[in-house]
């Protein structure tokens, strides 16, 4: 059988070559380090952890990493594997050995009689007689072939940075305060006239809201990542700096808008969130990229009226981010429409986080050893946390509102990203009515058991496949 290339040796890279090998498939892993450094990796190990030694909460039954970290278990990851042999104590989250944990891998795939690994710098469109390869060089994806990719793309279909404004579970939102209209009614392309939600803000709120962003904690860029801001896409708080009435003026400006509760008041200043996946759970505040700090985000957003409650999918940051436009690039397998021998894995597809890269790794392994060996790709359904990451990568995001290319962040797993589940119960054991936390919970434990099962029922569907 011929090789499988997969290019990168980091989280996503190293649990893919692993599936490939496991599926029997020979594979060359191709890892640009200790010839050739990034910016943030110390080491030659494969799967280094750049910053935090944490892959989040060990939870499967009400948080969504917790429950990746199930399935992936399920599905014989490598990298949960040695990451749970080389745990370190941290409370209900899974922390690690850093350095323990990426000799582990890095000894696993040595060892395996259907792994080579090449050092070397891939640094430019992979060989033409590769002809099944996985691309999973991440964040820091060398120029030379980030500039290969951009080639393929666009350019505009392959960001530098990220620029994420904070994600708000819709069922969070007061819309007894807030309400659904689009500025001066217009419905773009594939909108209805009312696409937007609208927080209105009166002029005492949005002077307390301007002094809380100027006294905010940010996050520092680190200095290689240098000052990528570009106008049309400021943070926030660096609007503010510029003038008390800058983001009135922008991303806050109250025009063209009347307030279903209360028609007679202008509002001073509103803040307005656009539904972010097909599903309609998860809402973006437009234009509110910003660098400050997590803890102050929650606080400060939290005094929009509307948004007192908010539950947040994500939380803003811009950093230095090599990633695709995926849900127009790729196709449902990941691969690229462009050069469909090219399958993209990790943090490049647009998702986020250690344990989703390598998620997103291990199912790209998957299918690229299916399809060398002739078998049938089955998608993992979208109510699994593997299916749901994959449905925002790939398709189910929104972009066709207004809003161009530049719409698509990454993310990290989360509930808002499955579908609706039913049959959640509404009475605690003692017959009581659930409320708030309790009522949540709940609805988790039923998405967590879902996508247990429906990840069992899949395994097995696929084993029937490849015995064909
Ligand atoms: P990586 O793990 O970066 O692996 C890509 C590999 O490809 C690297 O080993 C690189 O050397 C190699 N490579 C690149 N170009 C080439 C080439 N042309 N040829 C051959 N090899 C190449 N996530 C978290 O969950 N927690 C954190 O605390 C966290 N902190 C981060 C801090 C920084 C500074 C950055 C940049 C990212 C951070 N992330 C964090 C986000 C992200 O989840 C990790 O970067 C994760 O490692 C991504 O996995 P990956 O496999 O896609 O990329």
């Amino acid at each position: 059988i011929a090789p499988i290339h997969v290019v990168g040796g980091g989280l996503a890279g190293s649990e893919a070559a692993w599936q490939i090998a496991e599926a029997g498939v020979p594979v060359v892993l191709h890892e640009m380090r200790p010839v050739r450094g990034t910016d943030a990796h110390k080491t030659e190990g494969l799967a280094e952890l750049v910053c935090s030694n944490s892959f989040r909460s060990d939870d499967a039954e009400t948080n969504a990493v917790g429950l990746l970290h199930a399935e992936m278990r399920r599905l014989g990851s490598l990298i949960m594997r040695m990451g749970d042999a080389h745990q370190v104590p941290a409370g209900g989250a899974l922390a690690v050995d850093r350095d323990a944990f990426s000799a582990a891998v890095t000894a696993a795939l040595e060892a395996h009689p259907l792994v080579t690994i090449e050092r070397g710098e891939v640094a430019g469109l992979p060989p033409a007689d590769w002809d099944n390869v996985i691309i999973a060089t991440g964040p820091l994806t060398s120029p030379a072939l980030a500039a290969a990719i951009g080639g393929l793309t666009g350019e505009k279909e392959l960001a530098f940075f990220d620029a994420i404004a904070p994600i708000v579970h819709f069922e969070s939102i007061d819309m007894e305060t807030a309400w659904f209209q689009s500025r001066y009614d217009k419905a773009g392309p594939g909108g209805t006239g009312a696409d937007y939600i609208n927080c209105p803000l009166d002029r005492d709120q949005y002077e307390a809201f301007i002094d809380a962003l100027l006294a905010a904690e940010k996050t520092e860029f680190k200095e290689w990542e240098g000052t990528p801001y570009f106008d049309g896409c400021l943070p926030i708080e660096v609007m503010a700096e510029r003038g008390r009435e800058t983001l009135r003026w922008g991303p806050m400006k109250p025009v063209g808008l009347t307030n279903k509760h209360n028609p007679t008041v202008k509002a001073y200043a509103v803040v307005q969130l656009r539904q972010d996946n097909k599903l309609g759970t998860l809402f973006n505040m437009t234009g509110f990229q910003t660098k400050l700090k997590y803890g102050e985000q929650a606080k400060i957003f939290r005094m929009i009226p509307g948004l007192q409650n908010a539950e947040f999918a994500r939380l803003g940051g811009i950093h230095r981010n090599t990633y695709l436009n995926s849900p127009k690039v790729l196709d449902e397998t990941l691969r690229l429409k462009a050069e469909p021998r090219l399958r993209f894995a990790g943090q490049i597809t647009g998702c986020e986080g250690y344990v989703e890269s390598a998620a997103i790794g291990g199912m790209v392994g998957r299918f690229a050893a299916a399809e060398r060996l002739g078998r049938p790709l089955v998608l993992p359904p979208a109510t699994t946390a593997h299916g749901a990451l994959i449905n925002h990568i790939t398709g189910g995001h929104v972009t066709t509102i207004d809003e161009g290319p530049r719409s698509f962040q990454p993310m990290n797993v989360n509930f808002g990203l499955f579908p609706p589940v039913l049959g959640v119960p509404t009475k605690g054991p003692d017959g009581q009515r659930l409320k708030g936390t309790a009522k949540s919970q709940a609805r988790k434990r039923t998405l967590s058991a879902r996508a247990l099962a429906d990840l069992e029922t899949w395994l097995g569907g696929t084993a029937l496949a490849a015995a064909e």
